[in-house]
């Protein structure tokens, strides 16, 4: 039974299986990995920098925190596990050090690297059209740029880093037991559910990549798929594989109420055919005639909070959704944290979509996003297709494989 192809409806969405299966694979998985790849997603100091073959440099964001719960105790074996930043020699000259006009405090130190300190200013111009604000669903300070790094996401894959043992269970442990506890789903309310589920998809699609990027061997430095990984951590339970769903189709839905934002936001790097490239991409995505059709309403937000303590239980939910992404700063792994801390945002950027903005009719005009979550927002949605469609795809097949075993 876990090894079938799914069907019917995706428990709590509005679409069933082999349609989500079916507009994955034919449009949102392309347009998503084309996007993805786009240098609006890369810090751009204008033409003259991008004539020079500047490597994206793409995600900034904070990597050093302090964990507040236990004290580091990195587990991670391999190199892999480290996150290459955007090196010296992709930031031009100017933005390195101290120059004319800026005084030290105005630069952003990359951790212990003084000489690679970018200038904090920078933010103003190259994220000239998008606001700072903060995400009340996050931890961190989104407005907040001291000590925040750039990474250049095309340069470290979410893949097996061998992050395993005490360290990584404690973190799922207590985002489990103490931030979205897992009662028989009957028993639980549909908002405390859809937590649970988002996280439970979200760990889902950790797993997937994993087993999809595998160190194989480790004397010939072979990476493969693990499909008994796959199968031993998703593939056998049928809820995981049906939460994993429940988040994509939850942050599908976001992405297409924000369509008039997104549609509209700055996508400017200086590089204009690059611009109409990423523009017509999230066009093609938001205004797919099949993704209209097929599956109009991924989800329906409407249903939740319409108890009469909804209110109370927002606020609480949403405490609970901040603790969790606190607890990224304690994964012991840098790549991990990466991943984990903009999945996070991407998850806490589809809850502010779908949550935080009154009066449903005027969503345009009072939802603000930061460039750095609608990043997180775009790579979270493609991380979730590409799980769903290697799940998709080895669902009903690795029944052999593991009889071969
Ligand atoms: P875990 O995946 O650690 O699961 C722990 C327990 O949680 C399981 O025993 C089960 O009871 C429960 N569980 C498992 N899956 C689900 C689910 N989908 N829904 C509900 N409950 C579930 N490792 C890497 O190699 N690369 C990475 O990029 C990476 N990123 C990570 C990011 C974060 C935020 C964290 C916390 C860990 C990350 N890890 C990563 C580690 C990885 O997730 C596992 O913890 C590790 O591989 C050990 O796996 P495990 O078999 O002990 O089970």
């Amino acid at each position: 039974q876990s090894a079938r192809k799914y069907t019917g409806k995706v428990e709590d969405c509005c679409c069933d299986f082999e349609t989500v299966d079916a507009i994955n694979e034919e449009v949102l998985h392309p347009i998503l990995q084309d996007l993805v790849k786009l240098p609006f997603f890369s810090y751009n100091y204008g033409s003259s920098v991008l004539s020079l073959g500047v490597a994206p440099c793409i995600f900034k964001v904070k990597l050093w925190c302090d964990c507040p719960f236990w004290p580091d105790d990195g587990m991670c074996r391999l190199r892999d596990c480290s996150v290459c930043e955007c090196s010296d020699n992709e930031f031009p000259e100017q933005f390195k050090k101290p120059y004319n006009g800026l005084s030290p405090d105005s630069m952003i130190c990359q951790e212990g690297k003084p000489q690679a300190a970018v200038d904090k200013t920078l933010d103003s111009r190259v994220f000239k059209g998008w606001v700072e604000t903060d995400n009340p669903w996050t931890n961190d300070d989104e407005t907040d740029n001291a000590e925040m790094t750039y990474v250049n996401l095309q340069l470290n894959p979410e893949r097996y880093t061998g992050y395993t043992g005490a360290s990584a269970r404690r973190i799922w442990d207590s985002i489990y037991k103490e931030n979205c506890p897992k009662y028989p789903l009957e028993d639980m309310c549909q908002e405390k559910k859809a937590l649970y589920k988002l996280i439970s998809g979200l760990h889902s699609s950790i797993s997937v990549h994993i087993a999809y990027d595998y160190l194989l061997d480790e004397s010939t430095n072979l990476w493969g798929h693990n499909l008994p990984l796959l199968y031993d951590r998703v593939l056998k339970y049928p809820q995981r594989v049906q939460n994993l769903y429940f988040t994509y189709l939850f942050v599908l839905r976001a992405v297409t109420k924000a369509t008039d934002y997104l549609e509209q936001a700055e996508y400017n790097t200086g590089n204009s055919e690059d611009d109409l490239k990423t523009q017509s991409l999230v066009k093609q995505l938001l205004y797919n005639p099949k993704l209209r059709t097929a599956c109009s309403l991924p989800f329906d937000e409407a249903k939740l909070w319409q108890g009469e303590n909804g209110p109370e239980l927002k606020l609480e939910i949403q405490k609970q959704f901040r603790n969790i992404s606190a607890i990224m700063d304690c994964v012991g792994c840098e790549k991990c944290r990466l991943w984990g801390k903009l999945q996070v945002l991407g998850l806490g950027t589809a809850l502010k979509i779908l949550f935080s903005v009154d009066g449903e009719s005027h969503l345009s005009q009072q939802l603000e996003l930061q460039r750095n979550e609608v990043i997180a927002l775009f790579n979270l949605l493609n991380r979730l297709s590409e799980s769903v469609k290697f799940v998709h795809e080895k669902g009903s097949s690795i029944k052999e494989v593991i009889k071969q075993q």
